[in-house]
Protein backbone atom coordinates (compact mmCIF):
# COMPACT_ATOMS: atom_id res chain seq x y z
CA UNK A 1 0.00 0.00 0.00
CA UNK A 2 1.67 3.37 -0.61
CA UNK A 3 1.48 6.45 1.43
CA UNK A 4 -1.05 8.09 -0.98
CA UNK A 5 -3.56 5.63 -0.63
CA UNK A 6 -3.85 6.88 3.30
CA UNK A 7 -5.42 10.03 4.30
CA UNK A 8 -3.15 12.65 5.80
CA UNK A 9 -4.33 14.92 8.95
CA UNK A 10 -3.78 18.67 7.85
CA UNK A 11 0.25 19.44 7.48
CA UNK A 12 0.78 15.51 5.66
CA UNK A 13 0.83 13.47 8.95
CA UNK A 14 -1.14 10.74 10.91
CA UNK A 15 -1.95 11.11 14.27
CA UNK A 16 -3.93 13.17 16.98
CA UNK A 17 -3.49 15.65 19.68
CA UNK A 18 -0.27 14.36 21.57
CA UNK A 19 1.66 13.33 18.72
CA UNK A 20 1.50 13.67 14.81
CA UNK A 21 2.97 10.99 13.06
CA UNK A 22 5.36 10.79 9.47
CA UNK A 23 6.80 7.51 7.93
CA UNK A 24 9.96 9.25 6.65
CA UNK A 25 10.18 6.85 3.21
CA UNK A 26 14.36 6.53 2.78
CA UNK A 27 15.43 4.97 -0.73
CA UNK A 28 18.48 2.83 -0.11
CA UNK A 29 20.54 0.34 -1.91
CA UNK A 30 22.75 -2.36 0.32
CA UNK A 31 24.44 -5.24 -1.05
CA UNK A 32 23.45 -4.46 -4.22
CA UNK A 33 19.64 -4.46 -3.75
CA UNK A 34 17.50 -0.90 -3.62
CA UNK A 35 14.63 -0.93 -1.42
CA UNK A 36 12.71 2.10 0.60
CA UNK A 37 13.02 1.71 4.50
CA UNK A 38 10.96 3.78 6.49
CA UNK A 39 12.12 5.10 9.78
CA UNK A 40 9.52 7.21 11.09
CA UNK A 41 8.99 10.98 13.39
CA UNK A 42 6.79 11.79 16.05
CA UNK A 43 6.15 15.23 16.34
CA UNK A 44 4.98 17.37 19.66
CA UNK A 45 4.93 20.97 20.47
CA UNK A 46 7.77 21.27 17.93
CA UNK A 47 9.49 18.16 19.34
CA UNK A 48 10.69 15.12 17.28
CA UNK A 49 10.74 11.37 18.56
CA UNK A 50 13.08 9.75 15.64
CA UNK A 51 12.33 5.79 15.50
CA UNK A 52 15.00 4.47 14.25
CA UNK A 53 17.93 5.41 11.76
CA UNK A 54 18.32 4.10 8.51
CA UNK A 55 21.45 2.39 6.77
CA UNK A 56 25.08 3.75 7.73
CA UNK A 57 25.56 7.33 5.22
CA UNK A 58 21.98 8.25 5.21
CA UNK A 59 21.96 11.15 7.81
CA UNK A 60 21.73 13.74 4.76
CA UNK A 61 18.11 11.49 3.56
CA UNK A 62 16.81 11.83 7.03
CA UNK A 63 17.81 15.82 7.13
CA UNK A 64 16.30 16.66 3.15
CA UNK A 65 12.74 14.50 4.70
CA UNK A 66 12.72 16.34 7.88
CA UNK A 67 13.29 19.93 5.62
CA UNK A 68 10.38 18.61 3.42
CA UNK A 69 7.76 18.43 6.62
CA UNK A 70 9.20 21.74 7.45
CA UNK A 71 11.56 20.09 10.74
CA UNK A 72 14.95 20.09 11.15
CA UNK A 73 17.41 17.87 12.58
CA UNK A 74 18.31 20.06 15.22
CA UNK A 75 14.40 19.36 16.44
CA UNK A 76 14.99 15.51 16.94
CA UNK A 77 15.06 15.35 20.97
CA UNK A 78 14.53 11.32 21.43
CA UNK A 79 16.00 8.60 19.57
CA UNK A 80 14.13 5.22 19.50
CA UNK A 81 15.72 2.12 18.01
CA UNK A 82 13.35 -0.85 16.67
CA UNK A 83 16.77 -3.35 17.51
CA UNK A 84 19.41 -3.59 16.88
CA UNK A 85 20.51 -4.07 12.88
CA UNK A 86 22.44 -2.07 11.00
CA UNK A 87 19.41 -0.55 8.95
CA UNK A 88 18.09 0.52 12.33
CA UNK A 89 21.64 2.21 13.62
CA UNK A 90 23.32 2.99 11.18
CA UNK A 91 22.75 6.99 11.35
CA UNK A 92 22.35 6.59 15.70
CA UNK A 93 26.24 8.01 16.45
CA UNK A 94 26.23 10.87 13.72
CA UNK A 95 22.55 11.90 14.83
CA UNK A 96 23.61 11.54 18.81
CA UNK A 97 26.78 13.72 17.50
CA UNK A 98 24.72 15.99 15.89
CA UNK A 99 21.47 16.76 17.93
CA UNK A 100 22.41 15.47 21.56
CA UNK A 101 18.90 13.36 21.31
CA UNK A 102 18.69 10.85 24.38
CA UNK A 103 18.44 7.19 23.06
CA UNK A 104 15.94 4.51 24.07
CA UNK A 105 15.97 0.74 23.41
CA UNK A 106 15.16 -2.80 25.04
CA UNK A 107 17.59 -3.99 27.78
CA UNK A 108 18.25 -6.93 25.54
CA UNK A 109 19.74 -5.13 22.43
CA UNK A 110 21.30 -2.51 24.47
CA UNK A 111 25.07 -4.60 24.64
CA UNK A 112 24.99 -4.84 20.77
CA UNK A 113 23.73 -1.06 20.21
CA UNK A 114 26.56 -0.05 22.50
CA UNK A 115 29.01 -2.35 20.89
CA UNK A 116 29.98 -4.33 23.82
CA UNK A 117 28.94 -6.86 21.71
CA UNK A 118 28.71 -7.30 18.08
CA UNK A 119 25.45 -7.21 16.50
CA UNK A 120 23.84 -10.26 16.06
CA UNK A 121 23.44 -10.44 12.21
CA UNK A 122 25.76 -7.61 11.67
CA UNK A 123 29.12 -8.95 12.31
CA UNK A 124 32.57 -10.48 10.07
CA UNK A 125 31.47 -14.42 10.76
CA UNK A 126 27.63 -13.51 9.59
CA UNK A 127 29.13 -12.12 6.22
CA UNK A 128 32.05 -13.85 5.57
CA UNK A 129 30.50 -15.82 3.04
CA UNK A 130 28.57 -13.28 1.15
CA UNK A 131 31.64 -10.62 1.37
CA UNK A 132 33.66 -13.53 -1.14
CA UNK A 133 31.28 -12.54 -3.83
CA UNK A 134 31.65 -8.81 -3.67
CA UNK A 135 33.80 -6.81 -5.91
CA UNK A 136 37.27 -5.60 -4.28
CA UNK A 137 36.42 -2.12 -3.41
CA UNK A 138 32.69 -2.67 -2.17
CA UNK A 139 34.10 -5.69 -0.04
CA UNK A 140 36.42 -3.18 1.89
CA UNK A 141 33.94 -0.73 2.64
CA UNK A 142 31.70 -3.23 3.79
CA UNK A 143 34.67 -5.12 6.20
CA UNK A 144 35.59 -1.77 7.62
CA UNK A 145 31.82 -1.26 8.89
CA UNK A 146 31.60 -4.89 10.08
CA UNK A 147 35.08 -4.06 11.65
CA UNK A 148 33.21 -1.36 13.47
CA UNK A 149 29.77 -1.25 13.41
CA UNK A 150 27.82 2.41 14.61
CA UNK A 151 27.11 2.12 18.16
CA UNK A 152 26.17 4.73 20.87
CA UNK A 153 25.23 4.69 24.43
CA UNK A 154 21.39 4.45 24.93
CA UNK A 155 19.95 6.36 27.94
CA UNK A 156 16.41 5.04 28.92
CA UNK A 157 15.40 1.30 28.52
CA UNK A 158 12.06 0.50 27.35
CA UNK A 159 9.96 -2.03 28.73
CA UNK A 160 6.90 -4.05 27.73
CA UNK A 161 3.52 -2.39 28.26
CA UNK A 162 5.29 1.05 29.19
CA UNK A 163 3.66 4.19 28.11
CA UNK A 164 5.95 6.77 27.31
CA UNK A 165 5.07 9.91 28.56
CA UNK A 166 6.04 11.79 25.38
CA UNK A 167 4.70 10.62 21.75
CA UNK A 168 1.76 9.42 23.10
CA UNK A 169 3.29 5.84 22.23
CA UNK A 170 3.49 2.02 24.35
CA UNK A 171 6.33 -0.09 23.94
CA UNK A 172 5.22 -3.40 23.26
CA UNK A 173 8.07 -5.82 23.26
CA UNK A 174 7.82 -8.17 20.09
CA UNK A 175 10.93 -10.15 20.24
CA UNK A 176 12.05 -12.74 17.46
CA UNK A 177 13.49 -10.84 14.77
CA UNK A 178 15.68 -9.76 17.58
CA UNK A 179 15.69 -10.51 21.02
CA UNK A 180 15.00 -6.92 21.79
CA UNK A 181 13.11 -5.77 19.60
CA UNK A 182 9.94 -3.42 20.27
CA UNK A 183 7.07 -1.97 18.60
CA UNK A 184 5.45 0.90 19.65
CA UNK A 185 1.64 1.57 19.33
CA UNK A 186 0.54 5.30 19.23
CA UNK A 187 -2.13 6.39 20.70
CA UNK A 188 -3.80 7.09 17.64
CA UNK A 189 -3.99 3.38 16.36
CA UNK A 190 -0.86 3.15 14.46
CA UNK A 191 1.41 0.64 15.10
CA UNK A 192 5.26 1.16 13.93
CA UNK A 193 5.84 -2.56 13.82
CA UNK A 194 9.93 -2.32 12.97
CA UNK A 195 10.44 -5.42 11.56
CA UNK A 196 8.10 -7.75 13.48
CA UNK A 197 6.09 -7.77 10.47
CA UNK A 198 6.57 -6.60 6.79
CA UNK A 199 4.10 -5.03 4.12
CA UNK A 200 5.12 -7.05 0.41
CA UNK A 201 3.29 -6.53 -2.39
CA UNK A 202 0.84 -4.19 -0.95
CA UNK A 203 -0.15 -6.98 1.83
CA UNK A 204 0.68 -7.54 5.52
CA UNK A 205 2.72 -10.40 6.52
CA UNK A 206 4.38 -11.93 9.73
CA UNK A 207 8.08 -11.53 9.89
CA UNK A 208 10.84 -12.64 7.57
CA UNK A 209 11.81 -16.15 8.17
CA UNK A 210 15.46 -14.96 6.44
CA UNK A 211 15.97 -12.31 8.87
CA UNK A 212 14.53 -13.81 11.96
CA UNK A 213 16.83 -16.34 13.87
CA UNK A 214 13.67 -16.73 16.80
CA UNK A 215 10.63 -17.65 14.55
CA UNK A 216 9.00 -19.06 17.26
CA UNK A 217 9.65 -15.92 19.58
CA UNK A 218 8.41 -13.85 16.11
CA UNK A 219 5.38 -15.94 15.41
CA UNK A 220 4.68 -15.68 19.27
CA UNK A 221 5.19 -11.54 18.83
CA UNK A 222 2.83 -11.43 15.71
CA UNK A 223 -0.06 -13.32 18.13
CA UNK A 224 0.71 -10.38 21.08
CA UNK A 225 -0.03 -7.76 18.43
CA UNK A 226 -3.06 -9.50 16.97
CA UNK A 227 -4.62 -9.13 20.57
CA UNK A 228 -4.42 -5.07 19.92
CA UNK A 229 -7.69 -4.13 18.68
CA UNK A 230 -7.20 -0.63 18.30
CA UNK A 231 -4.07 -1.61 15.45
CA UNK A 232 -5.75 0.23 12.63
CA UNK A 233 -2.54 0.97 10.87
CA UNK A 234 0.68 -0.28 10.68
CA UNK A 235 3.75 1.10 9.93
CA UNK A 236 6.87 -1.54 8.63
CA UNK A 237 10.33 -0.73 8.35
CA UNK A 238 10.52 -2.88 5.15
CA UNK A 239 7.07 -2.16 3.10
CA UNK A 240 5.56 1.02 4.60
CA UNK A 241 2.40 1.62 5.51
CA UNK A 242 -0.77 -0.95 5.45
CA UNK A 243 -4.12 -0.14 6.31
CA UNK A 244 -6.88 0.45 7.81
CA UNK A 245 -8.35 -2.44 8.74
CA UNK A 246 -4.50 -3.64 10.16
CA UNK A 247 -6.02 -5.58 13.11
CA UNK A 248 -8.07 -8.02 11.44
CA UNK A 249 -5.38 -8.74 8.90
CA UNK A 250 -3.24 -8.99 11.85
CA UNK A 251 -5.76 -12.04 13.51
CA UNK A 252 -5.45 -13.41 10.03
CA UNK A 253 -1.82 -13.57 10.27
CA UNK A 254 -1.64 -14.90 13.73
CA UNK A 255 -4.02 -17.70 12.46
CA UNK A 256 -2.17 -19.00 9.65
CA UNK A 257 1.37 -18.90 11.63
ZN1 LIG B 1 16.00 -5.80 11.34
Amino acid sequence: MSLNAQTPLPGGGYGDAMATFYPLPLASEFMGNPSTIYPAALVEDGKVTLVDTGFPGQLELIRAELTKLGLSLDQIKRIILTHQDIDHIGNLPALVQATGARVYAHAADVPYIEGQLPPLKFNPAAWESRLANLPPEARASMQSMLSKPPSAHVDELLEDGQHLPFAGATVIATPGHTPGHISLLLDSGTLIAGDALVVEGGQLLGPREQATPDMKSGRASVAKLAGFEKIERVLCYHGGLFGPGAHQRLQVIAQQS
